[in-house]
């Protein structure tokens, strides 16, 4: 049995974490992980399609967006790790002056891309920062469940696939703020421990850091920065970046018919890259990334008030011409590389990801 198609499975996992039957497994086809059902433990309850974001809309989109806010955190630190201006530490740090957890994708010792729960300020910079590459996100769904039950409160961040999938199983909460982004789209785990293990070799050392929107250069560069265990940095425009943003090669197939590049999200609040921020004012300009934050509730408004004496702050009006020029990514589909499928089938043979990306971007 398929929940739903492999075209539009964004591998949230929900259907795996309700299934009462134990029928469900995740695994990776085509380099990204996708519900297995196991036709022997499997009853036809139905409960996983009933549950899963895309058949069954139980938790509807916002309202109209309430405020569109130009932000930079006040402290240099926190801007400097994170990709944009640093909204979302302002809104993180709110949460946990009130005792509450926040949930967010970091990087393991390995380089592989999870949520994990942080509680105290100083651990948000595991979370701060865009790594483009799905993040595994299923442990902390019931790790949320758990906690929202003893009656913490959370603020969980993620795609807005994987805020979707939460709020099917949480569905709404007064303890539950949730955030996410205006997403280009998603790369593959297998691709990404590939390339990383690849980079290695070719720079002969361990990788020790990554940085996939560096503020060694300024914010507009979109450069990215590489450390590695013999002191060598690269520091620039990294292929795998722009195979993911620039060429739609790498990316998941339902990112390419996305059911939530809407400018109504489900979140509290939406974040994005305010390029040209000039536009409205020079005052929220230094180079050094400016955050839009899009509120679209007013639960979302009453926290901000509480972040407003730390960060430099601008309400401005966006129309939807200026969102279309600018914003593209929160409406329109992007369009896949032709060569996909192939980069894919060549993948699965065995060839690397460098190799690959090299090959296919100079086409
Ligand atoms: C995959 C991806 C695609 C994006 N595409 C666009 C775009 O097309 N246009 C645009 O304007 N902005 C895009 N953004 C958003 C933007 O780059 C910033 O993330 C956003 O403005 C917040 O920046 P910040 O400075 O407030 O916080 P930061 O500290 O940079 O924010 C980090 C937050 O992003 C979350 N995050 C990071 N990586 C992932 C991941 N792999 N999966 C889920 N959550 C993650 C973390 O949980 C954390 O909460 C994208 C972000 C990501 C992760
Ligand atoms: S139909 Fe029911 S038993 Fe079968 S996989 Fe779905 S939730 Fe599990
Ligand atoms: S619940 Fe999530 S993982 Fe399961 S089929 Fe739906 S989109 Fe895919
Ligand atoms: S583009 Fe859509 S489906 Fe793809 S990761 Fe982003 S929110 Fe999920």
């Amino acid at each position: 049995m398929k929940i739903v198609s492999d075209e539009l499975c964004t591998g949230c996992g929900v259907c795996k974490i309700k299934c009462p039957y134990g029928a469900i497994s995740m695994e990776y086809r085509k380099a990204f992980l996708y519900p297995v059902v196991d036709e022997s433990k499997c009853v036809n309850c139905e409960i996983c399609k009933n549950v899963c974001p895309l058949l069954k809309n139980e938790y509807p989109m916002q309202e109209e967006p309430s405020a569109f806010y130009g932000v930079i955190h006040n402290n240099w630190e926190v801007r400097k790790q994170s990709s944009t201006g640093g909204a979302f530490s302002l809104i993180a740090e709110e949460v946990i002056r009130r005792n509450g957890v926040v949930f967010g994708a970091a990087f393991t010792a390995d380089f592989e891309v999870r949520h994990i729960g942080v509680a105290v300020t100083e651990d948000l910079k595991e979370l701060r920062q865009s790594k483009y590459v799905q993040s595994n996100t299923l442990s902390a769904y019931t790790e949320i469940i758990n906690l929202l039950g003893q009656g913490k409160l959370v603020l969980y961040s993620g795609c807005p696939c994987q805020v979707a999938g939460l709020l099917q199983i949480t569905g709404v909460h007064d303890n539950l703020y949730t955030v996410d982004f205006v997403c280009n789209s998603i790369t593959s785990p297998l691709y990404w421990a590939d390339y990383v293990r690849e980079m290695e070799k070719e720079y002969g050392s361990k990788l020790q850091k990554i940085n996939m929107r560096t503020k060694s250069r300024p914010w507009t560069m979109f450069a990215q920065e590489f450390k590695f265990a013999n002191k060598y940095a690269n520091i620039g425009s990294d292929n795998y970046v722009m195979a993911f943003c620039s060429y739609h090669l790498i990316s998941r197939s339902c990112c390419y018919q996305c059911k939530f590049r809407e400018k109504k999200h489900k979140s509290d609040f939406t974040l994005a890259d305010f390029w040209n921020v000039r536009d409205f004012d020079d005052d929220l300009f230094d180079d050094g990334g400016t955050s839009l934050m899009i509120v679209h509730t007013q639960r979302g408004e009453d926290l901000f008030e509480h972040c407003k004496p730390f960060c430099t702050q601008k309400k401005v009006t966006l129309s939807d011409e200026w969102l279309g020029k600018n914003l593209p990514m929160i409406t329109n589909q992007p369009t896949p590389s032709v060569y996909r499928s192939e980069f894919n089938d060549r993948f699965g043979k065995g060839e690397s990801v460098l190799k690959l990306i090299k090959e296919y971007i100079s086409k």
